[in-house]
């Protein structure tokens, strides 16, 4: 397949304080990888650490006062290498907090942080228009080439969603009085006085509560897209995806989180499928049969994230069962399948934990699977 996409995800600086790139070495580096897309974060998106640490120490934090998003961008403009700035929209607890914006669950309860995680009421306008306007400058000071949409969707921490999980015990969000005034509105159900609101919801109209939240996802996608592509008309939304494939997930990734692959391909130019197949305890297999799932329902650009690195075996994730690491067969065998289902492409993640293989530890074997899947094979 001509043009077979190949992304990695930037989500900390760690190349220009740690291993002291300037731009054009970073965009060469990057283009020895034949990767042809990054998905990065950047000063006008600033990323709370998840799962990957994206914050800086406070002894380097003067470096980045001369860290330029602008001739990082340019570099790679000129290495032909495209630029996705990535937002992490409803994950950003400090101005979540200060919209007080905290969502409640279908028992009542107002949610609490988990482990790195917690995910903001999607129904929020001011904290939608703060995040929103961000995106837009962001665009405005870096003519990016799209924007990458992380976390755009119901609270959840999907991660934990383990084979087996029952879907009756999940905690689904958000009924929150601002969201039960806005589903009643939209759908004309009223939950009877005295009922509480979750439950009943979830009993007697859980069709209409799919479709609103599906709907609120959906026109905030809309409503930045529009707005981006005033700036640059090309401009392309790449959809960080819950890889919920029907086959193993029944519907919950549209019913819990909201996200509608039939109904989001009118606003989303690229699914990028969050194949992280070690944290869900799926075999590698399963990664390209997401993504297919995704490209048919959707018809859309599907690309698929796969890890290189096991994740999720500490703390209160410690004792599931998850592997403890993740094979260079196992890593290229996922590479290839993606590229022999007719996909659009791979991403993978973090360029700092490359760096780290090939400069310090001097261990190229990741990364030249990753130079030779453009090419055809890992
Ligand atoms: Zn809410």
């Amino acid at each position: 397949m001509e043009n077979f996409m190949v992304g990695m995800k930037i989500y900390s600086l760690d190349w220009f304080w740690k291993y002291n790139l300037d731009y054009k070495q970073a965009s060469e580096e990057l283009k020895s990888l034949n990767v042809s897309y990054i998905i990065t974060m950047s000063k006008h998106l600033p990323m709370y650490n998840s799962a990957v640490d994206s914050e800086i120490p406070a002894e380097k934090k003067a470096l980045l006062d001369d860290f330029d998003d602008r001739a990082f961008r340019d570099a790679l403009k000129d290495a032909g290498i495209q630029y996705f700035g990535a937002c992490n929209f409803f994950f950003d607890p400090p101005t979540m907090y200060r919209h007080g914006n905290i969502p409640v669950d279908h028992t009542g309860a107002k949610a609490v942080e988990t482990d790195w995680y917690i995910g903001g009421c999607p129904t929020d306008e001011a904290y939608i228009a703060e995040r929103t306007a961000q995106i837009v400058d962001a665009m405005r000071s870096l003519h990016m080439d799209g924007v990458f949409l992380g976390f755009m969707r119901y609270p959840g921490f999907w991660e934990l969603w383990l084979p087996g999980t029952s879907e009756a015990d999940w905690p689904e969000y958000c009924f929150c009085p601002r969201c039960l005034e806005k589903f009643r509105e939209a759908s004309g159900v009223s939950v009877p006085q005295g009922s509480p609101a979750g439950s009943w919801i979830r009993e007697n109209a859980h069709a209409e509560w799919a479709n609103f939240k599906t709907n609120t996802i959906a026109e905030i996608i809309k409503d930045i897209r529009a707005r981006i592509r005033e700036i640059n008309p090309d401009a392309q939304v790449v959809l960080n995806t819950v890889p919920f494939d029907a086959a193993h997930y029944s519907q919950n990734g549209r019913k819990i989180f909201g996200q509608d692959p039939a109904l989001l391909a009118q606003y989303v130019d690229i699914f990028e499928v969050m194949g992280y197949h070690q944290i869900l305890k799926q075999p590698v297999s399963w990664i390209a049969q997401a993504g297919r799932y995704f490209k048919e329902a959707t018809g859309k650009k599907v690309v698929c994230t796969v890890q290189a690195k096991p994740l999720y075996l500490e703390g209160m994730h410690a004792g599931k069962g998850r592997a403890e690491s993740i094979t260079p067969e196992e890593f290229s065998m996922a590479l290839n399948e993606i590229r022999q289902s007719g996909l659009d492409g791979v991403v993978v993640f973090t360029w700092s934990d490359f760096l780290e293989q090939k400069l310090i530890e001097h261990e190229t074997v990741f990364t030249d699977m990753i130079s030779n899947i453009s090419k055809g094979g890992a």
